[in-house]
C-alpha cells in the first residue's frame, strides 16, 4: 500500500522533516506550507491522510479541518493534527474540530509512523466500502443500516485489561462515555472472555503484575476467534523495546501513560471504525461470493458451482482410486405442473423437492441444482450399487407424500433418476455426467418414477 500523506505546516524546515521521515517508509508525500493551500491540495488530489500543523498564520489548523470535513469530497480522510506544545485544550478543539488523531512536535519517529499507517490503512477501508455500498445501491440494493453502522465508531464494545485498579477505574470513566467497557484483571480469564463475545477493541496494559501483557496480544492474534480483533496497549514511558516487539507482532496502536483522555477516545474511535469496516467488508465478500455459487430459489448449489467441483472431485477419486457416482434427477411432467398451478405452484414443488433432496443426501454429497427442474448429486466415496439405494431411496420419497403446493392443495409428483460411476482413470467428469443423463433418458423413455444406471 502506498499511502499520500499531505504534510502542511507554514515553516519549511518542519516540512521538509516529516517528508523525510514519512518517504524514508514508502509513504508518498504531498506538501503545502499554508490552510488555504493544504485545501487546494485536497480538492485537486487524492490524499489518504492529512498532517495538520495547528498554529499557522491566516487560517489554522482547526479551521482547515473543519472545513476538510464539512465538505462531502473530504469528510473521510483522516486527520492528525501536529500540535506545538502538549496542550490538552488544543486536542479538545482538535476533536471537536473532527480531528481523527493527534502528534506532538517534537514528532517521534514511532508514533508518527503508527499513526500514519493506521489512519491510511482506515483510508483504504473506507473508500473500499463505500465504492461497494455504491454498486450494491447501483443494484438496487438497500443496505444503509449495515453501512451506517459501519461507518461509524460509536457503542463499541470494550475490554481493558489493566490489573491497576486506579487506571483501570479511570479509563472505564472515559471509555464508558461513548463504548460498552469492561475490565479484566487476568490476561487468561481475559482471553477467555475475547473468545466468548463479540469485542470490538481489546486495550491492554503493558505493565501487568503477574503476567505477561505481550503473550496476551500474541494469543489474541494467533486464535481463529480473535485474529482480526484491534488491539491497543498501553505503555510506560521508556518502555519502547516492548512496544516495538508489540507493534511487530500485530498489535494495532498505544497510548503512553500518563494517558490523555482526547488521545484515548480518537485511537479507540479509528479502531472501531477500522474493525466495523473490515467486519463489513468480509461479510459482503461472503454474501457475493454465495450469491455467485448457489441458486436462490432452493438455496442449493449452482450449475457453475458443480461444474467447478465436479471436475476436483473426479481428479481427487481417481488419484486415490476410490469410486464416485453422479446423479441425476428430473421432475415428471413439470410442465404440466406449471401449466395447471401456474408458475409460482411449480416454484413450491422445486422447493420441496429440493428439501426432500437435501433430506437424501450425506454431508460429503454435493447437491445442486442444474437449472429447471433438473437436480444433481455428486457422491464421492460411492460405487454405483450404493447410488442405486441413494436414487431409490430419493424416488420413493419424493413419490410417497404429495406436494404442499398452496396452504389448500397438495399434488402428486414424481421424478426420474439416472446414475453412473467414474469408470476408469482416463473417465472425464463430462464423460460420467453424460451417462447419467443417458440413463436419466432412459428412465424416462422406460415410464418415469423410476430409477436408472448407466450400463456401459
Ligand atoms: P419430463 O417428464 O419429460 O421431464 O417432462 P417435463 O414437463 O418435466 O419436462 P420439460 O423439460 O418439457 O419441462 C420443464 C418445465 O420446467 C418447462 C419450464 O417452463 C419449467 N421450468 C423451468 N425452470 C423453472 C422454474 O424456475 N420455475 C418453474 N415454476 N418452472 C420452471
Ligand atoms: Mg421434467
Ligand atoms: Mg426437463
Amino acid at each position: 500500500m502506498t499511502a499520500r500523506v499531505l504534510v502542511v505546516d507554514d515553516i519549511l524546515a518542519n516540512v521538509k522533516l516529516l517528508e523525510a521521515r514519512l518517504s524514508a517508509e514508502y509513504f508518498e508525500v504531498l506538501t503545502a506550507y499554508s490552510g488555504q493551500e493544504a485545501l487546494d491540495v485536497c480538492a485537486r488530489e487524492r490524499v489518504d491522510v492529512v498532517l495538520l500543523d495547528v498554529m499557522m498564520p491566516g487560517m489554522d489548523g482547526f479551521e482547515v479541518c473543519r472545513r476538510l470535513k464539512a465538505s462531502p469530497r473530504t469528510h473521510h480522510v483522516p486527520i492528525v493534527m501536529v500540535t506545538a506544545l502538549d496542550q490538552p485544550s488544543d486536542r479538545l478543539q482538535g476533536l471537536e474540530s473532527g480531528a481523527d488523531d493527534f502528534l506532538t512536535k517534537p514528532v517521534d519517529d514511532i508514533a508518527l509512523v503508527t499513526r500514519v499507517k493506521n489512519l491510511a490503512r482506515l483510508k483504504m477501508l473506507n473508500d473500499e466500502m463505500l465504492l461497494r455500498a455504491s454498486t450494491s445501491r447501483q443494484m438496487g440494493m438497500a443496505e444503509n443500516e449495515m453501512l451506517e453502522k459501519a461507518l461509524s465508531g460509536r457503542s463499541g464494545r470494550i475490554l481493558v485489561v489493566d490489573d491497576h485498579p486506579r487506571s483501570a477505574a479511570r479509563l472505564l470513566e472515559v471509555l464508558s462515555k461513548s463504548h460498552d467497557s469492561f475490565v479484566e484483571r487476568d490476561p487468561q480469564a481475559a482471553l477467555v472472555k475475547l473468545a466468548q463475545h463479540n469485542f470490538d477493541l481489546l486495550i491492554c496494559s503493558m505493565s501487568l503484575a503477574n503476567a505477561d501483557a505481550l503473550r496476551l496480544c500474541s494469543q489474541v492474534r494467533s486464535q481463529e476467534r480473535t485474529r482480526h480483533l484491534p488491539i491497543i496497549i498501553l505503555v510506560e514511558p521508556g518502555d519502547e523495546a516492548r512496544l516495538l516487539r508489540g507493534l511487530d507482532m500485530g498489535v494495532n496502536d498505544y497510548l503512553m501513560r500518563p494517558i490523555d483522555r482526547h488521545e484515548l477516545l480518537a485511537r479507540v474511535k479509528t479502531q472501531i471504525k477500522r474493525k466495523r469496516h473490515s467486519d463489513y467488508l468480509r461479510n459482503r465478500l461472503q454474501e457475493s461470493v454465495e450469491a455467485a455459487v448457489i441458486d436462490p430459489l432452493t438455496g442449493l448449489h449452482n450449475r457453475r458451482y458443480m461444474e467447478s467441483h465436479l471436475k476436483t472431485l473426479v481428479s481427487e477419486a481417481i488419484k486415490s482410486g476410490r469410486p464416485l457416482s453422479v446423479l441425476v434427477a428430473d421432475i415428471d411432467h413439470f410442465k404440466q405442473v406449471n401449466d395447471t398451478y401456474g408458475h409460482d405452484g411449480g416454484d413450491e414443488v422445486l422447493k420441496e423437492f429440493s428439501e426432500r433432496f437435501r433430506r437424501n443426501t450425506r454431508g460429503i454429497d454435493l447437491s445442486c441444482r442444474l437449472g429447471g427442474e433438473e437436480f444433481v448429486i455428486i457422491m464421492p466415496d460411492t460405487d454405483l450399487a450404493r447410488a442405486y439405494q441413494v436414487g431409490e431411496r430419493l424416488r420413493s420419497c419424493v413419490a410417497a407424500d404429495p406436494f404442499q403446493v398452496r396452504p389448500d392443495l397438495k399434488i402428486r409428483v414424481t421424478a426420474s433418476v439416472g446414475l453412473a460411476t467414474l469408470e476408469r482413470s482416463d473417465d472425464t467428469p463430462e464423460a460420467v455426467f453424460k451417462r447419467a443423463d443417458n440413463a436419466l433418458y432412459a428412465a424416462k423413455r422406460r415410464g418415469r418414477n423410476r430409477v436408472s444406471a448407466d450400463a456401459a
